[in-house]
């Protein structure tokens, strides 16, 4: 299902459209027709399955977080659904005076297809924002392609079919492709961009985040590079032990185990008074 069809040769809003009335995919070109409901938000679906449509693919999860997208940003700047008929793509969102694709992703994705979408994007320009959904992403095991795409510019949604929800940056600490553990989810603003060269970093910030950094060229307000950046470096504390701690028992599950306990008690307090008091 999408947001967005062709009537002749015109891109048509699901909103504009008339039901009982054919439209063609965006992508495949084949059939679609409208609905929505009174908790439904409206989009297009196609009349027949045609698997290899990415845009048939998409859930109302997918769809109600690039809505969140498009009423975040800048009004009249931002576009759902633009195709880029050169490398055959169709972005979810594009902040065209940012040069910012926001890709959407709440099915699983090869490593190989991720870095293929940045890289043919960056050929016109274009930096990619990932928002990876909870339905699929940020659990315990990652993926090869979330570990590779959560080092670089990648937040999380947890918007659900009805529009609530936010999305967020977190704190984690991932050894050998599991998440030990999980900060509070932190809302970011994505009106609010920033470049992160700006950013005095050290090698006193927490690895994971000096991690991410060195992959990294751009942040938002309220995630935890802004975070941090507002803080003295004491307030790391809770994040360099939590660091320190998994490295010295890496490779016992037992002491994991016991450590998790540990932290539960003493790190976990530690670690959310100190997000949710910078919190934005
Ligand atoms: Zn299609």
């Amino acid at each position: 299902m999408q947001l967005f069809a062709l009537r002749e040769n015109e891109r048509i809003s699901a909103r504009q459209a008339l039901k009982q009335y054919d439209y063609r995919c965006l992508e495949c070109l084949n059939p679609v027709r409208v609905r929505s409901g009174p908790h439904r938000q409206p989009h297009f679906f196609h009349t027949t399955s045609h698997p290899l449509c990415t845009q048939q693919g998409k859930t109302l999860f997918h769809l109600q977080t690039q809505e969140r997208i498009l009423q975040t940003l800048p009004q009249g700047d931002v576009e759902l659904e633009v195709p880029f008929p050169n490398i055959g793509r169709i972005a979810d969102a594009v902040w065209e005076s940012k040069q910012l694709i926001f890709e959407v992703q709440c099915s699983s994705i090869s490593e190989q297809e991720a870095r293929k979408r940045i890289h043919d994007y960056e050929t016109l320009g274009y930096r990619v924002i990932w928002i990876l959904h909870e339905k699929r992403f940020n659990r315990r095991q990652l993926s090869a392609a979330e570990q590779f795409l959560v080092n670089r510019e990648c937040y999380f949604s947890s918007i659900d079919i009805e529009g609530g929800g936010m999305i967020y940056d977190q704190f984690a600490i991932v050894r050998n492709n599991k998440r030990l553990f999980r900060g509070p989810r932190l809302e970011i603003s994505l009106a609010h961009p920033f470049s992160l060269c700006q950013l005095p970093l050290n090698d006193q910030f927490p690895k994971e985040l000096l991690q991410r950094a060195s992959m990294r060229h751009i942040g938002f307000r309220g995630d935890l590079f802004d975070r941090l950046h507002a803080t003295e470096p004491q307030d790391w504390f809770a994040m360099k032990r939590l660091e320190q701690h998994f490295n010295e028992k890496q490779g016992s599950c037992q002491s994991i185990k016991s450590g998790l306990s540990w932290i539960k008690h003493v790190y976990l307090s530690l670690l959310h008074a100190f997000l949710e008091k910078h919190s934005a």
